[in-house]
């Protein structure tokens, strides 16, 4: 009985991979139509100022609103999308659209709104990135100043020498640079004081404990002081509860970012909510 069960489980297992496999590659297929019509769309996620509850940016998130299967989450199919390299095009089409959209923002209300756009490994290490952003901040008219890179610590901590290399030419263009999920690496603190970037963002993990864990308060308000004395602004990510953002308020942290104040939305929501405070939770 016991290897008859083994053996359906393996019969089992078998047919969860075939059928993953086989899902893998019609989302693949899918995902060239994606780019090619109209599917894909951004989100802007509020950034407020843990000071005052105002709008500080926006962090752009993208969705993929497939005909049949609805909306697919962006840890669903970027992925994907780095296996096969279609990364690069969808990439570019987030940064291209991020930037049109903040200045269509601008033309339309006065508003000049900062934006974060994550950027993927493989995007980030092709050599015609930094031609191809410059390409995109003139043709959208954007201030580079007000464009900022999200790159997570596992591109950041990689190949090191070109890393720097390109961080310092994102500098010289104006355009900021962020450490996205910082904590959940393996990133050696001490290299933080070779990285010309300009912001961390705490992970949501961290935030999650940080008011009933004394270890990891002690962490988070260990990564705020050290940023601060690097002039490293801190954000911490996925604020969810009153206790949450009085705390990390309290710990000195320059910028919250959560459901707590808003989900992200479509850029008609946004420009709609501009001049609102997004101090009380209202936007769940
Ligand atoms: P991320 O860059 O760390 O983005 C934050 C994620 O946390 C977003 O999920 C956001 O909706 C979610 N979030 C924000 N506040 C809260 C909260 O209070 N609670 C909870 N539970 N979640 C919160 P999303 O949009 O599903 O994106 C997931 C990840 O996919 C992103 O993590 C980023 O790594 C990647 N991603 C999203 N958009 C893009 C993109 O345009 N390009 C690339 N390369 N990656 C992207
Ligand atoms: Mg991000
Ligand atoms: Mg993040
Ligand atoms: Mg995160």
């Amino acid at each position: 009985a016991k290897q008859q069960g083994r053996n359906t489980w393996r019969r089992y297992a078998g047919e969860l991979g075939t059928r993953a496999q086989g899902e893998d590659i019609s989302l693949r297929r899918d995902l060239q139509e994606a780019i090619a019509g109209d599917q894909l769309m951004l989100h802007y996620q509020p950034v407020v100022d843990a000071a005052t509850g105002y709008l500080h940016s926006v962090e752009a998130l993208v969705r993929w609103q497939h005909p049949e299967r609805g909306l697919i989450p962006p840890g669903v199919f970027i992925p994907l999308a780095e296996q096969t390299g279609q990364i690069i095009d969808i990439g570019h089409w987030i940064l291209h659209r991020a930037c049109r959209d903040m200045a269509d923002l601008k033309a339309r209300t006065g508003r000049t709104l900062p934006v974060a756009v994550n950027i993927s490994p493989l995007q980030f290490r092709r050599p015609g990135f930094l031609d191809n952003l410059a390409q995109v901040l003139s043709e959208s008219g954007l201030p580079a100043e007000t464009l900022e890179l999200e790159l997570t610590e596992g591109v950041l901590m990689a190949d090191t020498e070109a890393t720097i290399d390109t961080l310092a030419a994102l500098r010289s263009l104006g355009v900021h640079a962020a450490i996205d999920d910082f904590g959940t690496g393996f990133s050696s603190l001490s290299y933080l004081r070779y990285l010309p970037i300009d912001k961390v963002k705490l992970d949501r993990s961290f935030i999650q404990d940080v008011t009933n864990s004394r270890n990891t308060a002690a962490i988070v308000q260990g990564v705020i002081t050290m940023a601060h004395h690097l002039e490293l602004a801190v954000v911490a990510e996925g604020i969810e509860t009153e206790a949450q953002r009085r705390d990390l308020q309290d710990r000195g942290c320059d910028l919250l970012q959560g459901f707590f104040f808003a989900r992200p939305m479509p850029l008609t929501v946004l420009r709609r909510r501009l001049a609102e405070p997004f101090g009380a939770a209202t936007a769940r």
